[in-house]
């Protein structure tokens, strides 16, 4: 059997950067299924079109004005604007202190995970287009199982995303508590994200700025968004929970959803309606798809994890990162610059044989940015579409009101902040505390 002292599960951001870092010091190889895309000569890692980053995200990744000329910028944006059927704010700020001046940027997800696999690859690692049927511990060590042969190594980093098919069965070697299941199992701990490209008319290009549509579609934390591309070309995407049974809702509450809808629409309807809504001066045909882009004629479809963050069983020399471990925000879907910062610090804990300091590290570094996604995402919960118009009424008052508007709408803030506060703490599914080792 082929020997290496780190082995990777998932070459997308997270893994890569996990196994850039550990290269440095340790001989190491990553496994990655490959996944075509209209827009990639070759297979790769399962990369989402463009991506968002907010201006704080890079002082987390921590990345610094030289490094940041190697991210492949496609939009600047300005601002974020959060749409609810009667109320409407505009976020021209994040509110966190960054080097980086703008709100963030748009940035192309493919090429940059392109780049992080070479910069893995040119410190040392090796990179195999092959997928993993699983892992076992054979003497005392992690075996990977994959299609290109079994592979024994000393650590083992679990980057799978957000499917986690490797991730659950490795975990529940090392404990036999079923809240990581129901945590992590992907039938109950992720929604589902469609995108698709499409060229919009100029004068309608959203060029600086994020939208998002909340309380048009039901379920928690279920939204359709527009993200500006380049070249007119956006993204027109939605997120919402996998399974959800209609029957407890309203329709006439929903702009997205018609008195005839017995289940929940395709992403592709819901689109259609909500292009339809936005423009009606407009068909839906004057949006035409960008079909040389996505996984498959312009549209793709990922899983998104919505779950709490989980840490690893590092006693077992065992690293969970990025998508894998819960850390995608269920509120707003960002997680690139999580992936690549627990990617990073994994890597770095196993290139200097300190595993043990994984999940404290990550936690003093990236804990707070976890726990606001967390707390987010706890205090719209239930949230119907008159709650979002109440939420976003009242921040806009905040944020552009005079001194009287602001005055009033302070017991709403002092009430949504003590909510928000209740909710940062437990924000960890699963701790190091509650698995068992047995090697
Ligand atoms: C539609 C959508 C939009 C998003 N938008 C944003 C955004 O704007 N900003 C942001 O910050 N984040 C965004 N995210 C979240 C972000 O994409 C994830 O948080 C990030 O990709 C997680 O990185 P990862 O490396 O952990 O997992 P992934 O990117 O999911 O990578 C996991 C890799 O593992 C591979 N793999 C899986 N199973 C196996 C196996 N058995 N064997 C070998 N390889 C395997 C997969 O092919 C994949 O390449 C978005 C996500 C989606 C789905």
């Amino acid at each position: 059997m082929e020997e290496y002292d780190v082995a990777v599960v998932g070459g997308g951001p997270a893994g890569c950067r996990a196994a850039e870092e550990a290269a440095a010091e340790k001989s190491t190889v990553v496994f990655e299924s490959g996944v075509n895309r209209e827009d990639r000569d070759a297979a790769g890692a399962d990369s989402t079109d463009a991506a968002g980053l907010l201006d704080y995200w890079l002082e987390l990744m921590e990345i610094g004005p030289e490094e940041f000329d190697d991210i492949p910028v496609l939009q600047e944006i300005e601002s974020a604007r959060f749409r609810s059927p009667e109320a409407s704010v505009e976020i021209t700020e994040t509110g966190v202190d960054s080097w980086y001046q703008g709100f963030g940027v748009t940035f192309d997800r493919v090429a940059f995970d392109d780049l992080l696999r070479e910069r893995a690859i040119d410190a040392g690692a090796e990179y195999r287009l092959a997928s993993v049927r699983g892992t076992r511990v054979e003497d005392g060590r992690h075996v990977v199982e994959s299609a290109d042969g079994d592979v024994a190594a000393d650590y083992l980093v679990l980057a799978d995303g957000p499917q986690r098919r490797v991730t659950l069965p490795t975990l529940q070697r090392y404990t036999s508590d079923s809240r990581l299941h129901e945590h992590l199992g992907p039938g109950n701990a992720n929604h589902i994200a469609y995108q698709e490209h499409r060229r919009f008319p100029q004068e309608l290009f959203p060029e600086n700025s994020l939208e998002f549509w909340w309380g048009y579609i039901p379920g928690d934390t279920a939204y359709p968004w527009v993200f500006p591309n380049d070249a007119e070309v956006a993204r027109v995407g939605l997120t919402m929970p996998s399974d959800l049974d209609l029957s407890g809702y309203d329709a006439a509450e929903y702009p997205l959803l018609t008195e005839d809808d017995d289940t929940v629409p395709p992403g592709r309807v819901y689109l259609e309606r909500l292009l339809e809504q936005l423009y009606p001066e407009y068909s839906v045909d004057d949006f035409p798809l960008v079909e040389d882009r996505g996984k498959q004629g312009g549209v793709e479809s990922y899983p998104i994890s919505s779950t709490r963050p989980i840490e690893s069983p590092v006693d077992a020399d065992v690293a969970v990162v990025g998508g894998a471990m819960a850390a995608t925000s269920a509120f707003h879907e960002g997680g690139y610059h999580l992936a690549y910062a627990t990617g990073e610090i994994a890597g770095r804990c196993i290139a200097e044989d300190r595993l043990e300091e994984y999940n404290e590290e990550w936690r003093n570094r990236l804990g707070r940015e976890m726990k606001r996604n967390v707390a987010l995402a706890r205090l719209v919960e239930g949230y119907s579409p008159r709650d979002y118009d109440r939420l976003f009424q009242v921040a806009e008052d905040t944020l552009h009101g005079g001194w009287l508007t602001k005055l009033k709408a302070l017991p709403s803030v002092m009430s949504l902040r003590y909510r928000y506060g209740g909710f940062t703490d437990g924000y960890l599914a699963f701790t190091e505390d509650d698995y068992s080792y047995q090697l």
